[in-house]
């Protein structure tokens, strides 16, 4: 991991970044950002890799463009990540859209928009495909495979609203041959926090025989799903030995096919969630009859996977690196339970100490609110040993904004 036991980025101490931009804040480490792209990247050894950003995952833009300087792609599930991705920089062929339950008029403005369209609907494949005959299309396809760390974040499952289910696959060669589509590629996302890799390569038999149906097809997206720790002894997924295997076998059905296609992943949780922190101060340590709580200046609605998804956090207390430890429940200030952590050994924390919870850079600061009428705080990213305001802190005028004044 990243960060040094003083509690330093890239030379940058995090207590340091917290005196200048204040509390709550999320700090994001770009050299873990590389790192884990990096080894992705080199995880894989097949004719083309593309690693498209998963950018719900974490969509600042200064991200992305770190992101596109690196030389990845974007998975987009809204029109406004297209526009934040064109904003980046990125161009359209290098942005691909997979909505789910959207309407067709969000699909024709992203296929005015340019980019690549990610299809996981007979009947919007059918509607978009009779407007648009000559698109490049992807097929979301649903392999009915169960996987992911939890029911909420599995979505290739037989009760899944995503994709087109494998056995559905006459009806869309059907639909393909009559309107004279052009598929060029196919995909599958099974869900987040995969375990066990044998899944990825399971499903990748489904979707190497899904692509033989069609004769325009230049890339197969796996999605994502891929494991990081969030404990020190938590597995991850071992990227170099799936790698090993998995481009063994894309290698295999690429000479079978008698060409070089394209192996494209989606990756958001892999490349950022190691790379951010969130730094929150103490505000008061209470003791009851059964527990020591201490309360800190946020709460779920800054980061909600503890109580959204049961997730465990690592915390630590940089601000007394030599004290004590005793155990804690690092609580927030919301009105109803609003728990980081359970029974987690800390550093004797005192009021003013500041506590940095782990793994904050997936689906934290994304997944953020304004409950309570909290301010959402700010976030920083250390880069080439410089800390950088990326995301000014919220003031109280942004709650007022979109509410016009009516007289009543
Ligand atoms: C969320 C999502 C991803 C990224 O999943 P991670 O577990 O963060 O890697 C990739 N593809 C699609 C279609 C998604 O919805």
């Amino acid at each position: 991991m990243q960060l040094d036991q003083h509690y330093h980025l890239q030379g940058v101490a995090l207590y340091d970044i917290c005196d200048q931009f204040g509390t709550p804040l999320f700090i994001y480490d770009s050299a873990t950002i590389i790192r884990q792209y990096e080894r992705m990247q080199s995880a894989f050894s097949v004719p083309h890799l593309q690693i498209n950003y998963a950018c719900k995952a974490l969509s600042n833009v200064s991200i992305l463009r770190l992101m596109k300087k690196l030389g990845a792609g974007l998975d987009t599930v809204s029109i406004q990540e297209i526009k934040l991705g064109l904003h980046a920089g990125f161009t359209p062929e290098e942005i691909i859209y997979t909505p789910n339950s959207v309407s067709l008029n969000e699909i024709e403005e992203a296929i005015q928009l340019g980019v690549r369209i990610n299809i996981d609907n007979i009947e919007m494949l059918e509607s978009v495909g009779h407007r648009h005959p000559d698109l490049p299309y992807c097929i979301r396809i649903n392999p009915h495979i169960m996987a992911g760390g939890n029911a909420n974040i599995s979505v290739g499952h037989i009760d899944s609203k995503f994709g087109i289910s494998i056995h559905q696959m006459p009806l869309v060669e059907r639909i393909v041959a009559t309107l004279g589509l052009n598929v060029e590629g196919v995909h599958m996302h099974t869900g987040s926090d995969i375990l066990d890799t044998q899944v990825f390569l399971q499903a990748a038999d489904i979707l190497f025989n899904t692509a033989k149906k069609f004769d325009s097809i230049q890339y197969l997206d796996f999605g994502s799903g891929f494991k990081v720790k969030y404990k020190p002894d938590d597995i991850e997924t071992d990227i170099e030995e799936f790698g090993r295997q998995m481009s063994e076998r894309f290698n295999a059905f690429c000479k079978e096919m008698g060409r070089d296609l394209t192996l494209m992943f989606e990756p958001g949780k892999y490349l950022v969630s190691e790379a951010g922190y969130f730094l929150m101060r103490t505000n008061v340590v209470k003791q009851t009859t059964s527990t020591i709580f201490a309360g800190v200046d946020s709460g779920f609605n800054h980061l909600i996977r503890p109580m959204f998804y049961n997730a465990y956090h690592d915390i630590v207390n940089i601000s007394n690196p030599s004290g004590h430890p005793r155990i804690y429940t690092v609580v927030g200030y919301i009105c109803e339970t609003d728990t980081f952590g359970f029974n987690r050994k800390l550093n004797e924390v005192r009021p003013g100490d500041i506590l940095a919870l782990r793994n904050a850079g997936a689906y934290c600061q994304t997944m953020a609110s304004n409950y309570n009428s909290r301010l959402r705080p700010a976030e920083v990213l250390v880069h080439e040993g410089q800390a950088h305001l990326i995301r000014e802190r919220e003031v109280f005028e942004d709650l007022l904004r979109h509410q016009p004044e009516v007289a009543l």
